[in-house]
């Protein structure tokens, strides 16, 4: 029978706590043979350690692999972030995304200077307290770093637990998910609570993956009561996600001699970050150049279609119709955007949903 949140394990039987002890054993026997190896791994360094982790949320570990030492190269300690300009943080960060993330490191940072004497605190409680810094980094963090025993539970670990124990109900619900962080505390070893919490991921990431998990290869089948029931490819039983919005946008690239109009975004969604001119909709080239003569006081000529763009973000997805053109006349900016030498504009930090009309301007400019 399928378990549901509101059994406990012990009901099941006696012996549960050699059982949680042998899960917690075998665990480890695996990672120490199947450990990925990775760069933030065995540092002694908390800062390297809270970069990788953030750098790791919502981000394939190939990517993170590129950014890390590149980012860590720039920016050792929490002292060299908090005390750099913003914009050179979003242009080490461009192309990782989720860009709030290296905003709410660098604030942390600066937190940590004048909160914590630049030491970065070591208990989940105190972490917590840092910008940026929710459960889950708190606790890896601290297991990570300072050995401290606490479970580090996110979307790999919620999988594998709800198979281990085949837990059916949704686990985003609040009661289920106390009942996930309690049972992933139970297998935390006192004596190495970072390797346990990083072979949950590496387990997670690597064999009880999203739909098929790989039990055949799992060092806990033995223990899996989602793979002795024949349900694990159904769990986690989570809600359906809400597609995409999808957004039209008309994007401009517009030239005043050597210089191209971009603004820098203050919507909390790719804050601080450049882009070339986003306007929503979808017009023909004569009702662009009519809405920005009206709209924008930008009289504009030779305006063309160059080309199109899609960027699928997590609740949004842009399709970008793209147009050049270039000012008739001189004319200033309009309020919030700038008029940019166009070779600096690889220098300014930019989103990747930019990249086909930047590499459009690069093109026209070398015509
Ligand atoms: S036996 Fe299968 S379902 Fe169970 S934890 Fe291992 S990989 Fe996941």
């Amino acid at each position: 029978m399928p378990r549901s949140f509101s059994e406990t394990p012990e009901k099941s039987g006696g012996t549960e706590e050699s059982r949680v002890n042998r899960i917690t054993e075998a665990l480890l026997r695996w990672y120490d043979e199947n450990a990925r190896e990775m760069p933030w791994r065995g540092i002694a360094d908390p800062w390297g350690t809270w970069v990788s982790e953030v750098m790791l949320q919502q981000t394939r570990v190939e990517t993170v692999r590129d950014y890390y030492p590149r980012f860590l190269r720039r920016f050792p300690t929490a002292a060299a972030l908090a005390e750099a300009p913003e914009e050179d943080v979003l242009k080490m960060w461009e192309g990782l995304g989720y860009y709030s993330r290296a905003r709410n490191l660098q604030q942390g940072a600066r937190q940590v200077m004048a909160e914590y004497g630049g030491r970065i605190p070591d208990s989940p409680e105190e972490l917590r307290k840092i910008r940026g810094i929710g459960p889950y980094t708190s606790c890896s963090i601290a297991s990570i770093a300072f050995g401290v025993p606490v479970p580090a539970v996110d979307g790999n670990v919620i999988r594998v637990i709800c198979r281990l124990y085949s837990l059916t109900e949704n686990p985003m619900e609040s009661r289920n998910r106390e009942r996930i962080e309690k049972l992933a505390g139970e297998l935390v070893p006192e004596d190495r609570a970072g390797d346990h919490n990083q072979a949950m991921m590496d387990l997670g990431a690597t064999v009880c993956v999203p739909g098929t998990p790989d039990c055949d290869r799992c060092p806990l089948r033995e223990f899996c009561r989602a793979c002795a029931e024949g349900n694990a490819d159904t769990l986690p039983n989570l809600p359906q996600a809400k597609p995409p919005r999808e957004i039209a946008y008309d994007l401009l690239i517009l030239r005043r001699g050597d210089q191209v109009l971009l603004r820098r975004r203050t919507e909390k969604m790719l804050q601080g970050l450049w882009c070339f001119p986003l306007l929503e909709g979808s017009r023909s080239p004569e009702e662009l150049e009519t809405f920005l003569q009206q709209k924008m006081r930008l009289p504009v000529q030779n305006l063309r279609e160059a080309g199109e763009a899609k960027h699928v973000f997590t609740h949004q997805v842009w399709r970008m119709k793209i147009h050049t053109a270039e000012l008739l006349r001189d004319a200033p900016a309009p309020e919030g955007y700038s008029w940019i030498p166009a070779e600096k504009v690889p220098d300014v930090p930019m989103p990747t949903a930019m990249k086909i009309p930047r590499t459009i301007l690069e093109k026209n400019g070398k015509q």
